[in-house]
């Protein structure tokens, strides 16, 4: 049976190649934008021209309860409902420590925690009733190791991801597996603008492979933890990272 992966975020640099990567396993792809509509119709477009695969662009600001339900809910119109629900939409607030404030603490805990557990609750429904489904959210080596301290926010968003996935597994058991995949530096192009070659190459020397990972890197990772051969993996965060963090 074809199964429809939801990829939040799609319109981002890892998103899109998570979709992208599905697409090329067959899934029928349901691409998730916020606000960068011409992002995620170019995506489709390229979907639909190199694979034979059902593609849809969807809109919601995750955070919010409703917009996600109405998402989903759409999506459950147009292809049956969401088997594999990839949560990759965040946000990453440029101010630095004391600029921050409780406001905007809060807004990068609803969108990277609170977003999340709005689409896991709300796709539930229908794993549960066919008794199958895969959730992979998406973490950050920040959410175990703290290495940059202006992302404070964003460190304590990706650690409470990281609660939310075990939670959820323990939820959800037996039908549906939930992982996380925490990366390290991904040279996503957005990620990389504005970064001199000093400042990349000292950042890069941090990591035992000396380079940044690519987005179709992870992408390749969530192929594999959705697919068959990965059905005995449940509960558990994936570092991929290039060995920057080490493990315990
Ligand atoms: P990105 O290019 O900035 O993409 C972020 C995505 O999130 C965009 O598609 C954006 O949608 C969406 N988004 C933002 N606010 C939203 C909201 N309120 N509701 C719904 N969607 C919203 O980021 P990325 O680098 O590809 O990162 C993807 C994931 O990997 C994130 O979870 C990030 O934390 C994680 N990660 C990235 C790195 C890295 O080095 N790049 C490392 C570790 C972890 P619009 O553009 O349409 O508004």
């Amino acid at each position: 049976m074809k199964k429809t992966a939801l990829i939040t975020g799609a319109s981002g640099g890892i998103g899109s190649a998570i979709a992208l990567e599905l697409a090329e396993a067959g899934y029928d792809i349901v691409i998730h934008y916020h606000s960068s509509k011409e992002k995620a119709e170019q995506l489709k477009q390229r979907i639909e021209a190199q694979y034979a695969v059902f593609c849809m662009c969807v809109q919601a600001d995750v955070s919010d309860e409703a917009a996600a339900d109405e998402m989903i809910s759409e999506i459950e119109r147009r292809t049956g409902g969401v088997d594999i629900l990839i949560n990759n939409a965040a946000i990453d607030l440029p101010e630095l420590f004391p600029e921050k404030n409780a406001e905007t603490f809060r807004r990068v805990l609803d969108v990277n925690v609170i977003g999340a557990f709005n689409c896991a609750k709300r796709v539930y429904r229908h794993m549960l009733e066919q008794e199958y489904g895969r959730i992979i959210n998406i973490s950050s080596t920040n959410g175990i190791n703290t290495y940059y301290p202006v992302c404070l926010d964003y460190d304590a968003s990706k650690a409470a991801l990281n609660s939310l996935t075990h939670n959820l597994a323990v939820q959800m058991a037996p039908y549906v597996h939930v992982n996380a995949i925490a990366p390290g530096f991904i040279g996503t192009e957005k990620e990389l603008q504005g970064y001199t070659p000093e400042f990349l190459k000292e950042e890069t020397d941090k990591i035992l492979l000396k380079r940044y990972g690519q987005p179709e890197e992870v992408a390749h990772l969530v192929r594999f933890l959705i697919s068959d051969q990965a059905d005995y993996i449940n509960n558990t965060i994936i570092r991929i990272d290039g060995g920057q963090t080490g493990s315990v």
